[in-house]
């Protein structure tokens, strides 16, 4: 007998079947949290990048520091991409980590390398919008749900030209950090970490949702440095991401990235080697 397109008997059932989580983390090596922040301690800021409205800037960030994207003078959502210095094919990859650590991170979550190199790129070791949690529409902030604000969706759904949405701005600035044309940089953008943003899905379709960032100057997301970094944030054109984004109407603040090196890495912190599978993958 062939299925047919209605439900079957027994739907309630089915849909009563309890979920498994894909992954647990008792697996995955320990983050010793305390660790870390007893490393702040006697640590020296040894950069600091401005990322004006509308634009984003790298920073490299050496294994064994610290980083802290910084919200100053107004609330303003950021968008986050990460590289291995060394190789910029090794970048963060926002699929996996989202499996590993669900859909926004906090405190405690890593973020992992694409494949086939799969380590942690750096470990969150700060948060100080922890205290948000889930508001009453399912909405959380760090996400890595989204993708980056792009011209090429704009494009399709608007038909305009918009050159400073955040994946151009991540563009532009790689192009001029590995001194590359912006058309070859662009390659190696990839899903971002939307630092500061509140998004979820709607609970009836499962669509992609934003409201404005509850950011405040002087909030960070604190970030430790698992290997040599090249890192890029771009402050997204739709600044709290309350209204819309891929234009110039909203109100944009500028965001601030410190690098800070401590006294002495954490106690037992080596940077973790590149994923160790042998890549046969199969007979
Ligand atoms: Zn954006």
């Amino acid at each position: 007998m062939q299925a047919g397109t209605g439900a079957p008997a027994d739907a309630a059932a089915r849909r009563a079947v309890k979920p498994v989580l894909v992954y647990t983390l008792d697996r995955l090596p320990a983050v010793d949290l305390a660790g870390y922040q007893a490393a702040r301690a006697g640590w020296t800021k040894v950069a600091e990048t401005r990322i004006e409205p509308r634009e984003a800037e790298t920073f490299d960030v050496p294994a064994g520091c610290f980083f802290r994207i910084v919200s100053i003078e107004g609330p303003q959502v950021g968008d986050l991409n990460l590289w291995a210095k060394d190789d910029p094919t090794e970048h963060f990859y926002s699929g996996k980590t989202r499996a590993l650590h669900g859909t926004h991170l906090t405190t405690g979550a890593r973020m992992w390398s694409s494949l086939p190199h799969l380590r942690p790129m750096a470990t969150i070791t700060g948060d100080t919008l922890a205290w948000y949690g889930r508001d009453e529409f399912g909405g959380a902030v760090h996400d890595i749900l989204g993708t980056r604000c792009d011209p090429y969706t704009h494009k399709l759904l608007s038909g305009g030209e918009y050159h400073h949405c955040c994946h151009s701005n991540l563009s532009r600035a790689l192009a001029k950090r590995l001194g590359l044309p912006v058309t070859q940089a662009e390659m190696h953008v990839h899903d971002v970490l939307n630092v500061f943003m509140c998004t979820g899905t709607t609970r009836d379709k499962g669509q992609f949702f934003m409201k404005a960032s509850p950011v405040r100057p002087g909030d960070h997301l604190e970030f430790f440095a698992e290997i040599d970094l090249i890192g890029a944030v771009s402050a997204c054109p739709g600044g709290d991401c309350g209204t819309e984004h891929s234009s110039d109407a909203p109100r944009c603040h500028p965001m601030l990235v410190e690098v800070y090196r401590p006294a002495a890495p954490p106690a037992g912190w080596s940077p973790p080697a590149r994923n160790a599978y042998g890549r046969a993958h199969g007979p």
